[in-house]
């Protein structure tokens, strides 16, 4: 039997789709078993039950801890720098903003933004995040800052960063290189961004370089992919293809695609199959992408998100994204990824009973699936203890009420809760 210090019982979680409450048993920052009825049967089975640490959840909802799949650490709040300010609200100025204002980043300024924005979002019941981190800067600041950041973390959060080229892999000069440089000091994921290359040449050669990079060097794959209501941007098709041909579609992630917002219906029939074959993933961030896009447009105005509902339809995996916080593409975003999920239900009109009781998948297990955690993200025996406790007592209410985060739990350690607010191992964020 493993010593007292490190076996905590929390008795009285209630568990999505699940009949009446569980006891959830932890040993060593790993789920012991999670049943019905613990506390009781644990004597018989050896163990001192004075000498454990007894947590009462009193029958509020667990869940995994939410997936932030898609934000940008080193970007956040850097809305109100001199000359960031974003004047047409649209992605193309944003990254015009940050071009011309990004030359004095150091490392020690990025972590210290990025470790606030942290902070919000675990706050908020997060500690999965995928980031991306602009590479196209020939120093490569916010990659080393952020792979610092990472190490430092991880045993509060998980962080996944991308090799991002956000100015472009070939519109931008020796982009590529950038891109496979960082993958070499470390980074999780290619990262490419086609729509915004400089001719639809340029981005079809960025796909098949991202899925080149991604096998050579075993990485997964996160494409800023079609954010624009262009709907001849098709880029996603050409992903979808080359990392089903070489048999990674699953360790592959589609994020925004709004052009499937605008494209016809019997084009998205067509892919949609082979969205399927492939198994690829589709990160969407709505928040932004509402306030982003349609700025071409008069009335109609298109919403500008993907196709949360068909996809969602047809098996294909969706998760969600703060994406910003304040930053010259988005002014607000707090990190709190039950708002996403509001606007994502609003936008994609999935307000069925049965939508609205699953929509935590958006933020967990579907989540959880992007960042291809694999065996490491669940609420079941032999996984990494870490939970969140909602203030809710069953998914409805939950997604109802936008409920806050009455405590984390990783690896079996509470983070904080919602009476102490931050515990002395949450002090790192501060
Ligand atoms: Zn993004």
């Amino acid at each position: 039997m493993a010593s007292a210090q490190a076996t905590t019982l929390f008795i009285n979680a209630q568990i999505a789709g699940e009949e009446g409450p569980r006891d959830l048993l932890v040993e060593n920052g790993r789920f012991v078993a999670i049943e019905e009825g613990l506390a009781q049967s644990l004597p018989a089975q050896g163990y001192d039950v004075d000498a454990i640490e007894i947590v009462d959840l009193k029958g509020k909802l667990v869940s995994s801890p939410f997936c932030d799949t898609h934000l940008h650490l080193d970007y956040v709040f850097t809305a109100r720098k001199p000359g960031a300010m974003n004047e047409t609200g649209t992605l193309f100025e944003g990254i015009q903003r940050w071009s011309e204002t990004k030359s004095d980043l150091t490392v020690d300024e990025i972590k210290s933004r990025a470790r606030k924005a942290v902070a919000m979002e675990v706050h908020h019941g997060v500690q999965y995040i995928r980031s991306h981190a602009d590479v196209t800067e020939p120093n490569l600041t916010s990659l080393k800052a952020l792979l610092e950041l990472k190490e430092e973390l991880k045993d509060i959060v998980t962080i996944q960063i991308v090799s991002f080229p956000q100015e472009g892999m070939y519109s931008y000069k020796g982009g590529a290189d950038l891109v496979e440089e960082g993958l070499r000091m470390g980074a999780d994921c290619v990262g490419g961004i086609p729509h915004y290359e400089t001719c639809r040449e340029f981005g079809e050669k960025s796909m098949h370089k991202v899925v080149e990079l991604a096998a050579k060097y075993g990485k997964l794959i996160d494409v800023h992919c079609d954010e624009t209501d262009d709907p001849n941007s098709r880029f996603v098709e050409l992903l979808s293809a080359l990392a089903y041909a070489e048999g990674i579609g699953e360790m592959t992630t589609a994020s925004h695609t709004c052009s499937l917002g605008s494209a016809d219906n019997a084009y998205f029939f067509h892919l949609t199959k082979l969205l399927k074959a492939a198994k690829i993933n589709f990160a969407c961030a709505p928040t932004e992408n509402l306030y982003l896009q349609g700025r071409q447009d008069t009335f109609p105005k298109r919403r500008g998100i993907t196709r949360v509902k068909e996809l969602t339809d047809n098996g294909i995996n969706v998760s969600l994204g703060q994406d910003s916080m304040q930053d010259p593409w988005y002014p607000l975003g707090n990190g709190n990824m039950m708002i996403i999920l509001d606007y994502v239900l609003h936008l994609a009109q999935m307000m069925s009973f049965p939508e609205i009781d699953d929509a935590l998948k958006f933020l967990t297990i579907n989540g959880a699936t992007t960042m291809h955690l694999n065996d490491q993200y669940g609420l079941e025996a032999g996984m990494p203890a870490n939970f969140i406790v909602l203030d809710a007592s069953n998914v409805f209410d939950a997604v109802y009420q936008r409920c806050g985060i009455l405590r984390s739990v990783r690896d079996g350690r509470t983070l904080f809760t919602s009476a102490t607010t931050i515990d002395s191992d949450i002090s790192l964020l501060q």
